[in-house]
């Protein structure tokens, strides 16, 4: 059935990590049927990689309210508090049904779970499993139910290129093979574009296609601007290059050290600071990294990172493991509502290629998988009450896909070198005119950013503007972003 041309379903989700897999799995259960597409093997989504875990109020000391201030606080007054709420009250339900599909996540003695600290929380609330191997243990679980799952249709190894539009409603999507499949509902959970960049700690496939491809059908986008970068990437080893070594064995008690061999920053403030701090120390002394040194920590606590720094070659028990800034997350992307809705009507998006304005200028660690799980929900049980397909498309011949634009690794320097950690306008305006589609628009979007706030830093405009607080850059099918406030 997979192999026919084309395939007809309630609900068709594009990409099979946490959001994509999560999302399925939940209208199944509500008996849709669901074509689930995903254009590469699970081990290389961003889901498989993440390592620290699920943020959720769920200590008895911890709450909700506490979890939105410190989300608010990390988001550089950029956060979208309706969709924050949503999140920190959702989360742990989200948690317990995962336990329910059969996660196992890492518990103390008393089979209590675990809770985990990573920077800009208040309090300890990362859910984790096997150490930091959370999200292969998610994936591979929520996967194996999927495959099994009558209701869904599993696509492997095909990739979405372009929305079927038929008098501006989707009506499902066109495959780059030639295939299409007619749903109620298309839910776009392609991931993020942080592999845009030449540096980064994502996998390949991250190049933000499904934002372009929602675009292209005429949806709007926002925040391209924010794009976290990791402060504690793998640097200089041949073979790990841009490995993440997790916030979470910070949270531990790992330091960082400079050149001199000296703490230089708070270990545990927000990603943003973290990163600027290492990139200037890094630009100061002319070094190319600085010293993760987590000998305080037990390795036993984060097997899956000890062995993967063993196997090239660097022993954390015994020396620091050099890192630098990497691009990790964008925390911009598809305009969506609370359950998940485009401005595009029958297309949804959910995970990190949407953007509800949830993390603002800076995704406090550990949300984004919560963010997977919480509006992956919601957007398959709202895209069962679209309508079905018109009369008239019934017996409709799919059109071909639009030609996919895939970067070249000019475009991936490009961005790295102008849209890095510091930003000008000089360099934002050369990136206008690089071929990606995409660079275009992150460089549109930053330029009309003329502030610093969160991850978007420009030496042009270093002051961050009270008057832009709450503001996002929105950009729709005429390509001039505008800075927009949210509720
Ligand atoms: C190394 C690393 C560690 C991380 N650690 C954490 C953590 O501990 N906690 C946390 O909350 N977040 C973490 N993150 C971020 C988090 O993992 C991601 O934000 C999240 O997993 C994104 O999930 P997703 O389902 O939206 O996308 P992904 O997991 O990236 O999945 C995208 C899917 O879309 C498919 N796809 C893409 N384009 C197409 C197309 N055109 N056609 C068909 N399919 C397509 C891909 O094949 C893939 O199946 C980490 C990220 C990385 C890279």
């Amino acid at each position: 059935m997979a192999d026919e041309p084309l395939l007809t379903a309630d609900i068709a989700v594009v990409g099979a990590g946490a959001a994509g897999l999560y999302a399925a799995l939940t209208a199944a259960d509500a008996g849709a049927s669901v074509a689930l597409v995903s254009a590469t093997p699970l081990a290389q989504t961003a889901s498989y990689w993440a390592q620290g875990g699920i943020a959720a109020a769920l200590d008895v000391e911890d709450s909700a309210a506490r979890h939105l201030d410190d989300t608010l606080s990390a988001g550089r007054d950029a956060v979208r508090r309706s969709a924050a709420e949503v999140l920190v009250e959702e989360a742990p339900r989200r948690v317990a049904d995962l336990e329910r599909l059969g996660v196992r996540f890492d518990g103390d003695r008393h089979g209590v779970l675990a809770l985990g600290l990573e920077g800009g929380h208040s309090r300890r609330r990362v859910v984790h499993a096997g150490g930091s191997a959370t999200g292969r243990r998610i994936v591979r679980q929520l996967s194996a139910l999927a495959v099994d799952r009558e209701h869904i249709t599993v696509l492997e190894g095909a990739r979405a290129a372009s929305a079927w539009m038929r008098d501006g409603r989707c009506q499902g999507i066109l495959l780059e093979d030639g295939r299409a499949i007619r749903a109620r509902a298309t839910i776009l959970a392609t991931g993020g574009a942080a592999a845009l960049w030449s540096r980064t700690t994502n996998p390949p496939g991250s190049l933000g296609i499904g934002m372009w491809l929602a675009h292209a059908a005429g949806a709007e986008l926002a925040d391209l601007e924010f794009l976290q970068f990791h402060p504690t990437a793998v640097t200089g080893v041949p073979g790990r290059e841009g490995f993440l070594v997790s916030e979470a064995i910070r949270g531990e008690g790992a330091i960082l050290l400079g050149p001199d061999g000296e703490r230089f920053v708070d270990e545990l403030a927000p990603r943003d600071v973290v990163a600027r701090t290492v990139a200037a120390l890094l630009l100061q002394t002319g070094a190319r990294s600085v010293g993760l040194d987590m000998r305080a920590v037990d390795p036993a606590r984060f097997p899956n990172v000890v062995a993967a720094l063993s196997d090239a070659g660097l022993d954390p028990t015994r020396e620091p493991i050099p890192v630098s800034p990497a691009a990790h997350y964008m925390m911009g992307g598809i305009v969506s509502d609370m359950h998940g809705r485009s401005t595009v009507a029958g297309l949804y998006a959910v995970g990190e290629t949407a953007c509800t304005g949830l993390h603002g200028a800076n995704r406090l660690a550990s949300n984004s998988l919560s963010e997977c799980f919480v509006f992956g929900s919601r957007a398959a049980t709202a895209g069962l009450d679209e309508p079905g397909p018109g009369a008239g498309s019934a017996g409709e011949r799919p059109p071909a896909p639009a030609p996919l634009v895939r970067p070249e690794r000019a475009t991936q320097e490009a961005l790295w070198l102008h849209a890095g950690i510091v930003r000008t306008s000089e360099g934002l305006e050369r990136l206008l005119a690089d071929p990606s589609p995409m660079a275009r628009l992150i460089a549109a979007c930053a330029l009309a950013r003329e502030e610093s706030r969160g991850a978007h830093q420009r030496a042009d405009f270093p002051a961050t503007e009270a008057a832009l607080d709450l503001h996002h850059s929105v950009v729709g099918t005429d390509e001039c972003p505008r800075l927009e406030r949210w509720h």
